[in-house]
Parts: structure tokens; sequence; C-alpha cells
């Protein structure tokens, strides 16, 4: 069996990554699956720690750094996320593909360290699209959206290292253009491996 690879997911704060990788797992559980991260700031309504997040203290965040815990890290927004190494692990270890959805520093962070992972980035029809959707959104005040849409020229230019570029415009369109990209590239492999599998020898 061909084993899972990494696939990174970022895109600017509500352009809908989010409900693009929920719908993926929801509906093509057997693909893929997100790790949950670890995140120094408070949960929003509804978000359940160990599901939505790790929602640890600043303290707790170094001890974890400390002990090598975590693939990649971000300081963003005054608050402090984490990929854990056994997040990924557990979700290889299980024959699927690993989707970590996180922002655009993290994802370069990831490449670097994983040279095999897949970087996509999910893009708005439009800039005010995407403005529209952080205000319906309605879950954080005026400065912390100022603060986030001060953020979308900076991952626009972080884009450039990525590799996958998805306009979410129809959700149906968008998960299923994100599949075609797992699926893809989960069918890449070199001539000589296949030729040497096939007839042992390259
Ligand atoms: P939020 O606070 O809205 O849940 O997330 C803020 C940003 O942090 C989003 O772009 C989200 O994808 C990103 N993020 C969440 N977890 C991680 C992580 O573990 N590492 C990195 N680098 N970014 C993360």
């Amino acid at each position: 069996m061909r084993s899972g690879k990494v696939f990174v997911i970022s895109g600017p704060s509500g352009v809908g990554k989010g409900t693009i990788c929920s719908v993926l797992m929801r509906d093509y559980p057997e693909l893929a699956a997100t790790t949950v991260s670890v995140t120094t700031r408070a949960p929003r309504a509804g978000e359940i720690d160990g599901v939505h997040y790790y929602f640890r203290t600043n303290e707790e965040f170094d001890e974890m750094l400390k002990a090598g815990m975590f693939l990649e890290t971000v300081d963003k927004y005054t608050h402090r996320y984490g990929t854990l190494y056994s997040e990924v692990e557990r979700i290889l270890d299980s024959g699927k593909n690993v989707i970590l959805e996180i922002e655009m520093v993290g994802g370069l962070n990831v490449k670097k360290r994983i040279p095999e992972s897949v970087l996509v980035f999910i893009l708005p029809p439009s800039l005010e699209a995407l403005t529209k959707r952080i205000l319906s959104r309605g879950s954080e005040t005026p400065e912390q959206i100022a603060v986030r849409q001060a953020q979308v020229e900076e991952e626009f230019d972080l884009s450039a290292g990525y590799e996958y570029f998805v306009v979410n415009d129809d959700l149906t369109d968008a998960v299923e253009k994100v599949r075609s990209i797992i699926i893809a590239e989960g069918l890449k492999g070199e001539g000589k491996e296949i030729k040497k599998q096939y007839f042992g020898r390259e």
C-alpha cells in the first residue's frame, strides 16, 4: 500500500479552508484526516479542547516546544500555534494522507522539514468577497479584523512558495479540486521505481 503524504492547506483568514477540509473529511473519510494543532488562544464559542485545538497556556506551549514535540510553530495574531509530530504520525500510521490546515509561514517550514509535502493555497473569488466573509463570521472585534486583513497581502506574497492554487468560488468544486490534488499526488512515482517493482531491476 502506498503511504500517505502531508498536504498543507493555507489561505487568507475567512477564505473557507476550514469548510473545504471538513467537507473533504466528511465525504472522503478514507482519503485523509486533519491534525489537531496546539494553540495558546482562547476557545471560540463551540470550540472543544482536543477536537478543534489543544488549548494550552503559554507555559505549557513552551514545555512542549522544549520537548521537541512540534513539527512547526508560529506566532500569529499575538497567539501561538503548533503542529504536533504525534498528530502527523497518528494519521500516517493509519494509512491516510495528512491535511495540515495551517498558515503559510508554518506551511513553508513544513516543506523545509518534509520536502515531499504538498502546499495548497486557497484563494477567495475576490478580495471584496473575503472581507464580506470575515465580517459575516462575526467572531472577531473590528481591531482583530483589521489585523487579519493586513496579513492578507503578506500571505499573497508568501504564496509564491506554494504549488497548487484553488479558488473557493463554489464549495463542491473547491473540494473536488483539493481531492484531485491529493489523488494525483498519491499516484506520483518514478519510472525507475515502477520498473523495479515489475521487473526486479531498474
Ligand atoms: P484561528 O485562530 O482562526 O483558528 O487560526 C488562525 C490561523 O492559524 C489560521 O490561518 C490557521 O490555519 C492557522 N493555524 C492553526 N493551527 C496552526 C498550526 O498548528 N500551525 C500554523 N503554522 N498555523 C496554524
